[in-house]
């Protein structure tokens, strides 16, 4: 059985779901099964709402004072749970919540769910992976058309309602790309933060 709740670094992640509706190619899934304290991080059964929220209740956070949504899959793929659990996080634990998405959460639910997140998420991260459409097309392989058009859509969306809203994209991009990605970050008033590829 997967673990639910895992220990990267500093921070507490929630593995809510394995689904996803885009196929990186540089998804961390096809390299390792597990990340952190998780040997896997692959659920033999997607775990239920009530299990999930047994898991953070039960959680001994001591140390630690934030909940990252971010595991083997989309959090927003599993609204209802997300925002449930975020809400146990935080009213329950007094833990800060970070939510780690690809940002095409508004098509996957059908409506915008920037409202019901606003509610419960304090950060929000969004893959931004590409500088324009084509490439982006070409990397996460969403499963919807325009992904890169509803990505940055959801980014502008969450940056009304949400106090801190990044852009994340990895070091190991063109310097061109690069470039391109802190332009569009200038441009929206969104940060842009570079990780390094590990
Ligand atoms: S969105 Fe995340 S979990 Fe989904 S395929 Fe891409 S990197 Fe993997």
């Amino acid at each position: 059985m997967a673990d639910i709740l895992y220990t990267y670094k500093n921070s507490v992640y929630a593995n809510i779901t394995n689904k996803c509706n885009c196929s990186c190619t540089f998804c961390i899934r096809s390299l390792k099964d597990g990340v952190g304290s998780a040997d896997t991080l692959w659920h033999e059964k997607n775990p239920s709402k009530e299990e999930i929220i047994d898991a953070i209740r039960s959680y001994d956070f001591t140390g630690f004072d934030e909940l990252v949504f971010c595991g083997y899959g989309e959090p927003t793929c599993e609204l209802d749970t997300l925002i449930s659990a975020a809400r146990i996080a935080k009213g329950e634990k007094f833990l800060k919540t970070r939510l780690n998405t690809n940002g095409l959460g508004n098509e996957e639910n059908g409506h915008n769910i920037v409202p019901e997140l606003a509610e419960v998420i304090d950060s929000v991260s969004i893959s931004l992976n590409a500088p324009d459409a084509s490439k982006y097309q070409e990397v996460t392989r969403p499963r919807y058309e325009n992904g890169f058009d509803k990505m940055v859509d959801f980014a502008l969306k969450c940056k009304e309602q949400i106090k801190d809203v990044k852009w994340s994209i990895v070091d190991v991009l063109p310097s061109e790309d690069i470039d391109k990605c802190k332009k569009l970050s200038e441009e929206t008033g969104i940060e842009l933060r570079i990780r390094h590829y590990t």
